[in-house]
């Protein structure tokens, strides 16, 4: 059940747009892939989805938008649905400190990513779930389908096209970790999926709901079955806390204080565990990777209805 009333969080929702005018024209969309880069920079959607089955929409919320890093929570989650703590030997849990891509930790730390939500943490994630498929874009697509309770949801081949072409720091961090032997398959099987994941496009409201499992101790939200683990979801929530937003994990635990999984399409992924999931998108950047009217959102949201973990 959600504290908040029906009243509340429409109020909240509608009173959004204005809250967050101001936020507009100080950043830019991803352009390090060519086709984020042309995306209308003024659309702005935010979706809720409560533990009680209610959905809740404002603006663009209906509109896809390419998902990026955020897959990579669908990543983890379908990773460890099939294996246990064995995972953690080959990725770690604590933030990076540094870019989502950077070379230069994994050189020093020896091929073992400081978490799974950067790209190299990720890929390792990515090559583990590969043992445990037998048609991994097909199963992958079909699970986070079945989250979001929509058909709809697409893979888009022109992003996954440009990841390709322009993926040369992806490819080499992927070689980088086949050469301290933390990657089982060929490097560009592990690329192609990875960049697969990257490319799905889905709503505010898909998102919103497809994160649901994550605010009901790992419950499926359309399904009568666990998606993970009860602290299984719990250990997602909180590498999401620590993890989830690039460089900026510990502003964004200072002002929004919920978990939050962000992408450079400008989509991000909020939980407020036992009550709802929310997700925002915009996709103006700050230099960090993250939506800046997407963040303001956030931190509008929790200020208005007193809601944060802590
Ligand atoms: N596909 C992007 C990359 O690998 C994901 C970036 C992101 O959303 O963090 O660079």
């Amino acid at each position: 059940m959600t504290h908040l009333s029906v009243a509340e969080i429409e109020r909240v929702m509608a009173s959004m747009p204005e809250a967050i005018s101001n936020t507009f024209g100080q950043g830019q969309p991803a352009n390090y892939i060519p086709a984020l880069a042309g995306i209308d920079s003024g659309k702005f959607g935010m979706a809720i989805s409560t533990v009680d089955g209610r959905d809740f929409v404002c603006g663009d919320a209906t509109e896809m938008f390419s998902i990026q890093s955020i897959s990579k929570v669908f990543n983890l989650s379908m990773a460890i649905s099939h294996m246990g703590e064995e995972l953690f030997d080959r990725v770690g849990v604590e933030p990076s400190g540094t870019a989502f891509n950077s070379l230069s930790q994994l050189e020093y730390e020896n091929g073992i990513p400081r978490n799974p939500f950067i790209n190299a943490g990720a890929l390792v994630v990515t090559d583990a779930l590969l043992g445990h498929v037998t048609s991994p874009k097909q199963e992958f697509l079909s699970f986070v389908r079945g989250l979001a309770n929509n058909i709809d949801v697409h893979y888009d081949e022109e992003v996954f096209r440009s990841e390709y072409d322009n993926g040369q720091r992806n490819t080499a961090l992927a070689n980088y970790l086949k050469s301290f032997g933390n990657l089982n398959n060929h490097v560009s099987r592990v690329l192609d999926f990875y960049f697969y994941q990257c490319s799905l496009s889905m709503s505010c409201q898909d998102l919103a709901r497809a994160f649901r499992f994550l605010a009901q101790d790992g419950k499926h939200p359309y399904k009568d079955k666990q998606v993970v683990s009860k602290r299984k979801a719990r250990r997602i929530n909180s590498l999401m806390m620590t993890c989830g937003t690039y460089d900026e994990a510990g502003e964004f635990a200072f002002n929004v204080g919920l978990p939050c999984k962000s992408g450079v399409g400008g989509g991000i992924v909020a939980i407020i565990p036992g009550e709802m999931s929310i997700c925002v998108w915009s996709p103006e950047l700050g230099t960090k990777g993250n939506s800046l009217p997407g963040t303001e959102a956030l931190k509008y949201f929790v200020e208005q209805t007193g809601h944060s973990v802590f």
